[in-house]
C-alpha cells in the first residue's frame, strides 16, 4: 500500500520537444496524476481557460507573490514570467495526489533543491533537424523568435543529465507509453509503501491465545 503523498514528477524540455501535448495526454489517460496550475504573465493564447492552463497575472502581482515567497519555484521563459504555486503543490500532494511539473530547466533546478525524491524526466526531440522543422511550423511568422527557441534549446538539452529518466519523442505513442511506465513504475518504489500497512498486514497476526496475552506471533 502506497503512502498517503502523492508522488512529485517534473518534466522539462526544448521548446518543441511535445513536452506539453505528452503532459496532457498524460493526465487524461492516468486518473491519480494531474498538473499544478502554474502562474504566468504571457498573454493568454486561443482556446486556453485561466485557472486551467495557467492562472494569468499582471507582473506586478507575480512580483508581489514572488517576493512574498509563494512560489516554490519561479523563472523567467521567453520573456514572460511563470511560477509554482507552493500552495497548490502542497495541498495536491498532502491530498495523495500525484503531480506533475511541467516546467523548464531553471525551475526544476529550484525545486530539485526542496524535492529531491521528486522524479525528473527530459524529453527530447529526435533530433535537431526534426526540433528545427517543428519550430519551423509552429512559428512560422516570426524566423527571429524562431532562431532564438533554437539557441535556447542548445543549452536546455546540455541539461539532460541532471534528470533521471529521458525520453525521445520521436513516435507520440511509445513516448506516453514510455511515460507512463516511469509514472505508474513510482509507487512500487520502496521509500513509497507505507511501513505502517506492512506492519498492520503482516507482523501484527497475532494467535488468539497471544492475542489474549497482548503479544506477537512474529
Ligand atoms: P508556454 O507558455 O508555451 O505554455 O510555456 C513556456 C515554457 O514555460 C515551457 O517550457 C513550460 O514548461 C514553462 N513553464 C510553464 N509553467 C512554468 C512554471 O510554473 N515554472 C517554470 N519555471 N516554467 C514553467
Amino acid at each position: 500500500m502506497k503512502k498517503n503523498r502523492g508522488s512529485l514528477f517534473i518534466v522539462s524540455a526544448p521548446s518543441g520537444a511535445g513536452k506539453t501535448t505528452l503532459c496532457q495526454k498524460l493526465s487524461s489517460i492516468l486518473p491519480n496524476l494531474q498538473h499544478s496550475v502554474s502562474f504566468t504573465t504571457r498573454p493568454v493564447r486561443l482556446g486556453e481557460v485561466n485557472n486551467r492552463d495557467y492562472t494569468f497575472v499582471r507582473e506586478n502581482v507575480f512580483r508581489k507573490m514572488a517576493k512574498r515567497g509563494e512560489f516554490i519555484e519561479w523563472a523567467k521563459v521567453h520573456g514572460h514570467l511563470y511560477g509554482t504555486s507552493k500552495k497548490r503543490l502542497k495541498e495536491m500532494l498532502n491530498k495523495g495526489i500525484n503531480v506533475i511539473l511541467d516546467i523548464d530547466i531553471q525551475g526544476a533546478r529550484q525545486i530539485k533543491k526542496k524535492y529531491a525524491d521528486g522524479v525528473y524526466i527530459f524529453i527530447l526531440p529526435p533530433s535537431m533537424k526534426v526540433l528545427k522543422e517543428r519550430l519551423k511550423k509552429r512559428m512560422c511568422n516570426s524566423k527571429e523568435e524562431m532562431e532564438k527557441r533554437l539557441k535556447r534549446a542548445v543549452e536546455e538539452i546540455k541539461e539532460y543529465k541532471r534528470y533521471d529518466y529521458v525520453i525521445i519523442n520521436n513516435i507520440f505513442e511509445d513516448a506516453i507509453e514510455e511515460l507512463r511506465a516511469i509514472i505508474s513504475s513510482e509507487k512500487t518504489r520502496t521509500k513509497n509503501i507505507d511501513p505502517l500497512w506492512v506492519e498492520k498486514k503482516f507482523f501484527s497476526l497475532r494467535s488468539p491465545q497471544a492475542a489474549r496475552r497482548g503479544e506477537r506471533i512474529c
